[in-house]
């Protein structure tokens, strides 16, 4: 079943049910708390919160998603990706807990002659917040017996904003891909044999204040109880279509694809390009999509997300071996994977094909110029007959040059040698101690680093804040 077929059924399923079709905001939808939308209730928090009267009881969406905060887990992982799409069905003081769950269970099991997604009922575990009853009542009456059904406490089955407003407990269903993909037990024994596919979240309090994930006080039960649910479009397409993670999907692969033909390596032949490989994928689309809805490499918060995107594109890229330029490769491919779906990708291609090539040159003449460096240093080891190029050069190139460690050490293997990566990592400590302390002094940071610590725990913090530590400190 391919991604787009998934997403059409996901879509009129709601459809026939009475929810109006709402089409995807930009990923730049306009919300000061965030670099992207992340999720898609974003566009209806205005309803959620009762800012504004929603327009309609329900709806259905395929919402696109940056995540920078996962992108650290790309190619490693088998499900995160920092693009992706939501897909998702919202009710605003309509159906609750009963007419979600009901509905979910009848897509997800729903056969596809039907058009369901066809699931075995066998392998759905779901998971409750620890306690809710009610949840855990309504799953056993859908069919799912007692012991594929876990609960878990506040931290992972309690949903908020982090900040007072509407809360609720939220449920997850996953899918047992079978015992060769890990240990059996549910998702709370292994979160990669167990795929999380669907979060559905209950709104039906309001909290008065909230210190942490797990961590808050209930004002009063809310008004109207309010439904939002998101679900991994790409985890359901690798399901669906058999692969063994959300880079092997259909609207994804073929830019594996021409990275391999690019460079001769073989997708699958060694765990480390593979990985790779992955990043590369992931990174062209997001990529891709970024330009689309508008951003520009830049040194500032959304520009520099997308900076580092094409950048570890061009660099993975490099260490696997290829010199040449590859965004305008690896762009056409993705490009002509998504169009249907995103027609304008199209219309914006021109200026986005260009501004992709400028950045790659100017990334490639930052690679240049530190090469000079790089050679001086491997010259000075050799000599020395040390076999270690100095953790000093290494910060140096670093620093002054934009060189990723891992590309430092890996040119270094080249050479045969290695990176006396003990003092370049103290050397990094000192720097971000010195750009605290800094910030302390500027403005009364303190709080503001102690705030920003707070919501990294929390996961809410939209990207690597040491760029722009005031981007960082937005909340959801
Ligand atoms: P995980 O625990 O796997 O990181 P999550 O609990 O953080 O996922 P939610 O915030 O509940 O995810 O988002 C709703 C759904 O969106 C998830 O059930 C999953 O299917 C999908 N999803 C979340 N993050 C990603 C991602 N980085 N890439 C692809 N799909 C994702
Ligand atoms: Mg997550
Ligand atoms: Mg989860
Ligand atoms: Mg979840």
């Amino acid at each position: 079943m391919k991604t787009s077929e998934i997403r059409s059924r996901f879509v009129d399923f709601f459809a026939a049910r009475d929810h109006t079709v709402v089409p995807s905001a930009s990923l730049l939808y306009n919300d000061p708390t965030l670099l992207f939308v992340n999720a898609g209730m974003v566009p209806f928090k205005p309803y959620f919160l009762g800012d504004e009267p929603a327009p309609f009881r329900r709806a259905v969406s395929s919402q696109k998603c940056v995540r920078t905060l996962d992108i650290d887990e790309v190619g490693k992982t088998t499900r995160h990706g920092t693009f992706f799409q939501m897909l998702g069905n919202f009710a605003f003081g309509d159906y609750f807990k009963e007419g979600a769950i009901r509905y979910a269970w009848d897509l997800v099991t729903g056969s596809e002659d039907d058009g369901g997604w066809g699931f075995d009922p066998e392998s759905v575990w779901v998971t409750a917040l620890h306690g809710d009853q009610e949840t855990i009542d309504l799953w056993q009456q859908v069919g799912i017996p007692r012991h594929r059904i876990q609960e878990r406490g506040l931290k992972d089955n309690y949903w908020h904003m982090g900040v007072p407003g509407p809360g609720g407990p939220c449920s997850e269903i996953y899918i047992d891909r079978g015992p060769e993909f890990g240990r059996d037990g549910g998702p709370v024994v292994d979160e990669d044999r167990f795929l999380e596919i669907w979060n559905l979240v209950f709104q039906q309090e309001e909290l008065s204040a909230v210190r942490a994930k797990d961590d808050f006080d209930v004002l009063r039960p809310l008004p109207s109880q309010n439904i939002d649910t998101g679900s991994g479009l790409e985890r359901v397409a690798l399901l669906k279509q058999g692969v063994a993670n959300m880079y092997e999907i259909d609207e994804v692969f073929p830019v594996i694809a021409k990275a391999s033909e690019l460079s001769g390596r073989r997708y699958g032949a060694d765990p480390t390009d593979d990985v790779r490989f992955r990043v590369v994928a992931d990174h062209v689309r997001s990529s891709l999509m970024l330009m689309t809805d508008g951003v520009t490499p830049g040194n500032e918060a959304r520009g520099y997300v997308l900076r580092r995107l094409l950048r570890r594109v061009v660099r993975s890229m490099r260490l696997l071996g290829v010199q040449d330029p590859v965004l305008s490769e690896l762009l056409p491919v993705s490009r002509d994977l998504m169009r249907v779906s995103y027609p304008d990708i199209d219309d914006n291609w021109a200026r986005v094909s260009q501004a992709a090539a400028a950045e790659e040159e100017s990334f490639r003449r930052t690679l240049q110029a530190g090469t000079v460096m790089f050679d001086t240093a491997v010259a000075q080891a050799k000599s020395a007959a040390t076999p270690a190029l100095a953790g000093d050069q290494a910060f140096q190139l670093h620093d002054t040059y934009g060189f990723p460690i891992d590309l430092t050490m890996e040119m270094a293997a080249e050479q045969g040698l290695t990176v006396d990566r003990g003092k370049f990592d103290e050397l990094m400590r000192e720097q971000k101690e010195r750009a605290r302390a800094d910030a302390k002094a500027k403005k009364g940071g303190a709080a503001s680093m102690e705030a920003y610590r707070e919501l990294r725990e929390r996961g809410e913090v939209p990207f690597l804040g040491y760029t722009d530590l005031d981007a960082a400190t937005r909340v959801r």
